[in-house]
């Protein structure tokens, strides 16, 4: 059943990536696929597999177990620094100008992998 489990990766990835400013737990993943359901089994498998693709980034979300999941475009991604949530495992996409300023001020030349970790604005309150 290959073409059924392509078909499901679409609509997963379509998913995240026209949201790919917020970060998902399985289960608001599934539900926001409710036009197109998939079982949770499959989410998981699937998502593994984005993950080992370096196509999703996995967090855990603040002190709990459950992960989150958000969708990394990777080619633009090699340009800008990333900053993550501890709470909530949002990942943020920072301004590749964040970058050429630390190299102008520093001389470092930035592993674009670093990852600034910090409080968003919705877990500061
Ligand atoms: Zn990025
Ligand atoms: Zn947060």
């Amino acid at each position: 059943m290959k073409t059924y489990h392509t078909h499901q990766r679409k609509s997963l990835l379509d998913f995240l990536k026209t949201n790919s400013e917020k970060a998902f737990t399985i289960e608001e993943i599934i539900e926001g696929l409710s036009g197109d359901p998939i079982s949770q089994s499959t989410v998981y498998r699937l998502m593994t597999k984005l993950v080992e693709e370096n196509l999703v980034h996995r967090t855990v979300k603040g002190n709990s177990r459950s992960f989150v999941y958000q969708y990394i475009s990777d080619e633009k991604c090699e340009n800008h620094l990333h900053i993550k949530c501890t709470d909530c495992g949002k990942v943020y996409h920072l301004d590749s100008g964040v970058t050429s300023i630390i190299q102008n001020n520093t001389g470092f030349e930035i592993d674009s992998h670093t990852l600034l970790l910090g409080k968003c604005g919705e877990c500061k309150e």
